[in-house]
């Protein structure tokens, strides 16, 4: 396996190539081919905060990144008019409280709101407090620290981000070839070549198939299947505009539900993004078009672009010897911004099982086992956001009759039955980002863990008092989002 071969160099072709410069040393040469003429999808610029461990990994320094990309700090996604019209909760990082020996923390919130106590569960999220403050910044006495309890992530100009992970990628010596991909090439069922529509051929012993939508390696040469889940995630569309920067940028992703979907605003340096995913069989493209446009905070750049998407994944994403990275390995819709750091996870399986020169049977497959659980955990999760909605269009009526997998009913179940939350192996999302959601979906627990009744009512008002101010101290040490952009991370290429 030493000439590897990465057909496209989107998000996902990009961040392959800087990781296999980065890990595989010197013994391989890695190649990526991409085609300016057909350019990448352009979208995907929120992320969540594991994208820092692949950063550092890289050696990237955060200031850097964030100048060359036009970023911004990120401290959870707001979902607006998701429970019902005009109401607004939170998915914020970082931890909720601290837990009492065997008992979470929010056992003993239910209990206090079970007594009438008003204060909710955000009141202890000290990244929650400072979101709703535009406030982002490390501990200002000790530069370096972030308040503790808090966890973040970023939103980026994918394009830009693209291009800084070429430059590092190039840098540590990735060959680019620029040119359009006529046809893979097989040899005993492997692919031994790609040819370029000039006839150029670029032979390799290992390919990565990051050719977005198009999918030219997984699902064209070696024809693996796709699994299709548009019965329990159905839309299938997105229009997407960006605007003129904010004057505030929000250190946060905001999804605001619409009639037959919900559009996302993700604040950047020199603009904003905007996009509207809707389901087609209840909204026609003009009306998406126009309801994202009349929702923007300041004007459009051009005008809106159609994206068509499936969602569901591909039943093996490795078949012989090529791995399908980003959107030709599937789509979930960026709901939870979970594709880019699905792009991650696959590499740093693919750096977990890169095989040798033996019969990698049993470990192709162990990849693709482990690629689905993570893939369907994701699933149930951006499924419960449908399916515990509070509106009445049609579309969200149809989202609450949705016939959800046993393994999410399984765990509504368990929080509407007792409030516990367990986590399957290691998914991605912990107890406290399905907690969040379930509370802010309106899923209200029956009762709480009874341990969480053995400290006095006294005693549970002083440790939530303390919790409180807690989360409020590690908000109050953070500074204004805007000012620690200019201080620290100002992009040089100006607006
Ligand atoms: P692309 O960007 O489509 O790149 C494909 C590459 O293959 C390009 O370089 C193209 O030129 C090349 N190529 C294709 N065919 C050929 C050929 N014949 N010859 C040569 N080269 C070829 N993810 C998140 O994490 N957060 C988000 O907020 C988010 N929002 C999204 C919103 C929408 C509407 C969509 C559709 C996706 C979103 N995503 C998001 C997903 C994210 O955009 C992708 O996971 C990420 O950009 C990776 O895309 P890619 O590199 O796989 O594909």
């Amino acid at each position: 396996m030493r000439d590897i071969v990465i057909a496209g160099g989107g998000t996902a072709g990009w961040m392959a190539a800087a990781a296999f410069a980065r890990f595989l040393g010197g013994g391989h040469n890695v190649t990526l081919v991409e085609s300016d003429a057909i350019g990448t999808v352009g979208v995907g610029e929120a992320t969540i905060p594991q994208i820092q461990n692949f950063n550092n990994a890289l050696g990237i320094d955060e200031a850097e990144f964030l100048k060359a990309t036009q970023g911004s700090y990120k401290l959870g996604i707001e979902f607006d008019g998701w429970s019902a019209p005009g109401k607004k909760y939170i998915h914020a990082f970082g931890q909720i409280g601290r837990q009492l020996g065997f008992v979470p923390f929010h056992h003993y919130v239910l209990r206090d709101q079970q007594r009438g106590g008003a204060r909710d569960l955000w009141s202890y999220s000290p990244t929650a407090i400072a979101a709703a403050q535009n406030r982002f910044s490390p501990v200002q006495e000790r530069p370096g620290q972030m308040p503790s309890g808090t966890a973040w992530a970023y939103h980026f100009d994918a394009g830009l981000y693209a291009a800084f992970l070429r430059r590092y990628a190039e840098d540590k010596g990735v060959k680019r070839i620029e040119g359009k991909i006529a046809e893979a090439q097989q040899q005993e069922g492997r692919i031994s070549a790609l040819r370029l529509d000039d006839g150029r051929q670029v032979g390799g012993d290992f390919f990565i198939d990051c050719t977005g939508f198009a999918a030219l390696l997984i699902g064209g040469a070696m024809e693996s299947g796709f699994d299709d889940w548009s019965d329990l995630l159905p839309c299938n569309r997105a229009a997407a505009v960006q605007c003129e920067a904010a004057f505030v940028i929000t250190p946060y992703t905001r999804s605001s539900a619409r009639a037959a979907g919900w559009q996302w605003r993700i604040p950047l340096q020199h603009r904003t993004g905007n996009g509207h995913v809707y389901c087609s069989d209840f909204m026609s493209d003009d009306e998406a078009a126009s309801i994202l446009l009349s929702h923007l905070d300041g004007a459009a750049i051009g005008d809106p672009r159609l994206i068509k998407f499936t969602t569901g994944m591909r039943r093996d994403s490795w078949k012989s010897n090529v791995v399908a990275l980003g959107l030709a390995a599937g789509f979930m819709e960026p709901l939870e911004s979970t594709s880019i750091h699905l792009v991650q996870s696959a590499i740093e399986r693919i750096l977990q099982f890169f095989p040798g020169d033996t019969d990698a049977a049993a470990d192709i497959e162990e990849y693709n086992r482990r690629t689905q659980a993570e893939w369907l955990a994701i699933r149930d999760f951006l499924i419960l956001h449908y399916h515990r909605n509070g509106r009445s269009e049609a579309f969200w009526e149809a989202g609450r009759k949705t016939d959800i997998p046993k393994s999410l009913a399984r765990r509504l179940a368990l929080f509407e039955s007792s409030g516990r939350i367990m986590r399957e192996g290691d998914e991605l999302f912990t107890e406290v980002g399905w907690l969040q959601v379930m509370t802010g979906q309106g899923v209200t627990p029956q009762s709480w863990h009874p341990m969480a009744g053995q400290i006095s009512d006294g005693q549970l008002t002083e440790f939530l008092g303390l919790a409180a101010q807690h989360a409020n101290a590690q908000a109050d040490k953070m500074i204004p989002h805007n000012q620690w952009i200019e201080q620290y991370c100002k992009s040089d290429a100006g607006h």
